[in-house]
């Protein structure tokens, strides 16, 4: 692209001239300070491709062309005033603009926004304090920038991980409030991160602040000195303790939206349980699926399985040992033989069944003795403890992510093609032989078209289970992007013929996706566009996310 002006984006906003565009850029200066404002003008920018050093401005797992998913510039704020003055400026000039937290969310769109040229707001930079750590509550009240890391290491550094554990993810990079305003699941008996949040503080699209829960009555007992802003003020004592407060429940509709931009959050931190056991237990055969999801769901449902466990296919953990090449020589998926002979060398099984328990001994022998006898009605099953082995590294990664310790080596997976870049297909299905064996016949089926091995594992939530389906692409091969993108179409239209749908998605599938929950003539995207008219009339945070539109954007005309 020709650029006069050095100034000027690569990309810019929708209905904006160069001219315009400085303006802004001038004015979003003078609010953040000069240095906190990166103006994207050249794709040379766009270099930061890994985990541990995440782009703020594209999407480093691309499934479209790099330069699509892009932003304009990338805005820090340096506190709550900051980012309520710059939403009354992308009022003023009908700006676009996209929230997030730290940029870790691949295989989703990371930090890039819906609409190319988007300002990205990059809260996490500035805004990234531990405001408190309650150990009587057990919650913690963070800032947008706090990673599963800091709150972790926060606990070791003050001597309280006898007290509190925190609930992490795979990998523990990412931002609590991104992950669980984005609904994103950790491994623990907290594992639902939504579920587990409580009290949020949020800036609405006119710039106003908002509280939810307790949070909006004020606790005149709180220390606090006159003259400070509202978001400076100390919160309810019990913002963090009781989600609901009075009257409508509001936030939900904060919660993978485009309504608010979230600058506080609590989170519930799970008391420390006198003891624990991380397991293992491998299962043959594939069809083990089936009658595996016939035992978890009674002991997950009596809560004998307290944890969120995962039933993980032999190829996410070969994954994680060693890349494709370092098992064979094909490019086309693995067949049977093939990964009986890696499930051999590994000293796994078809699916491998992580869970753990907590409590003090006698508690965890009981349920360990049930959850053991239950799995061993199944032929050839064993059973294998982190303590007993040096041959299984993730299980040893499991054993710490399960009791809240975060790690980095589950990225390793990413790697199974060279250039490796991936995409979530992330379906919700009962927990029963015939649910799961039907969505994973289907998903397979699908993969070995579009010649990607299946990479999967199913997470056990409390009465359902998320198929997270990795579907890993050479980011840099055309062809073989395009038959990932292919893939993950062909298996939301698949899902949905099913009456599945799923949880979460990259942004190139969200208006595919929210077309699929469709319910009487798609009553409730209806209603989520009704109240994003009303809370955003000019319609500049995050237009498009998860599918929900502004009055001024034509959703057909930015399908993908
Ligand atoms: P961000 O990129 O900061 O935010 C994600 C989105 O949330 C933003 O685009 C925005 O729409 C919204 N958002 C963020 N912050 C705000 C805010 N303050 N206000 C309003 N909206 C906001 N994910 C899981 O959930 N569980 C896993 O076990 C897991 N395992 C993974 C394993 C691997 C190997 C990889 C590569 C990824 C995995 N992920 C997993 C996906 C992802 O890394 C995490 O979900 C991560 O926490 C999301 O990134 P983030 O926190 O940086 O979110």
């Amino acid at each position: 692209k020709e650029s006069k002006d050095p100034r000027a984006p690569l990309t810019l906003p929708p209905g904006f001239t160069a001219d315009k565009y400085e303006e802004f850029i001038t004015a979003a200066q003078q609010i953040v300070e000069e240095k906190n404002v990166t103006v994207i003008t050249d794709a040379a920018q766009l270099i930061h491709e890994h985990y541990t050093d995440p782009s703020k401005a594209h999407d480093m797992h691309n499934v479209v062309e790099k330069t699509y998913f892009v932003a304009s510039a990338v805005l820090s704020p340096r506190d709550v005033k900051d980012v309520q003055e710059i939403m009354r400026l992308c009022n003023e000039f009908e700006m676009p603009v996209w929230p997030f937290s730290i940029g870790r969310n691949t295989g989703y769109g990371g930090a890039a926004p819906r609409v190319p040229g988007s300002v990205a707001l990059d809260l996490g930079k500035n805004m990234n304090r531990i405001l408190e750590v309650n150990v009587e509550g057990a919650f913690a009240l963070v800032e947008p920038g706090v990673t599963f890391f800091d709150l972790h290491e926060y606990l070791v550094k003050n001597n309280l991980r006898d007290q509190l554990w925190v609930d992490v993810p795979d990998v523990g990079g990412g931002s609590i409030i991104g992950n669980a305003v984005e609904r994103g699941v950790g491994y623990t008996p907290y594992g639902d991160h939504w579920m587990m949040h409580c009290g949020m503080e949020v800036v609405l699209p006119s710039g106003e602040l908002i509280r939810t829960g307790m949070g909006a009555l004020p606790d005149p007992s709180r220390p606090h000195a006159d003259g400070l802003r509202p978001d400076q003020v100390p919160g309810n004592r019990a913002w963090q303790l009781f989600n609901y407060g009075f009257g409508p429940y509001n936030d939900g509709i904060f919660s993978q939206s485009n309504l608010g931009i979230v600058t506080k959050m609590g989170i519930w931190l799970m008391p420390n349980p006198g003891g624990y056991q991380a397991y293992l237990i491998t299962l043959p055969r594939d069809e083990d699926l089936h009658t595996a999801l016939e035992i978890i769901r009674p002991l997950r449902l009596q809560m004998v399985l307290q944890n969120v466990p995962t039933l993980r296919h032999i190829l996410l953990d070969a994954a994680v040992s060693g890349n494709k090449k370092s098992y064979s020589d094909k490019d086309e998926p693995l067949n049977d033989e093939e990964l009986d002979a890696i499930a051999k060398k590994l000293k796994l099984g078809r699916w491998n069944f992580y869970g753990a328990v907590y409590g003090p001994e006698p508690v965890r022998n009981v349920l360990w003795s049930v959850i053991k006898d239950a799995f061993m009605k199944i032929p050839g099953a064993k059973c294998i403890l982190p303590e007993e082995t040096q041959d299984h590294p993730v299980l040893q990664t499991r054993s710490g992510t399960l009791q809240g310790i975060p790690s980095l080596d589950e990225l390793a997976w990413v790697n199974w093609m060279p250039n490796g870049a991936h995409l979530f297909f992330s379906p919700i299905a009962k927990i029963t032989g015939d649910d799961g064996m039907l969505q994973y016949s289907m998903t397979k089926r699908r993969c070995k078209e579009a010649g990607i091995d299946f990479i999967g594992t199913f997470t056990i939530g409390m009465r359902e289970m998320h198929h997270i389906v990795c579907i890993v692409f050479d980011r840099y091969n055309k062809e073989k992007r395009d038959r990932a993108h292919w893939l993950i179409r062909t298996l939301i239209q698949d899902a949905a013929e099913n009456g599945w749908g799923e949880y979460r998605t990259h942004l190139a599938l969200m208006d595919q996706i929210a077309d699929t929950y469709s319910f009487n003539d798609n009553a409730q995207r209806k209603l989520n566009e009704t109240i994003k008219n009303a809370l955003d009339p000019k319609g500049i945070l995050a237009p498009g996310k998860n599918g929900v539109w502004p009055s001024n954007y034509d959703r057909d005309a930015w399908r993908i």
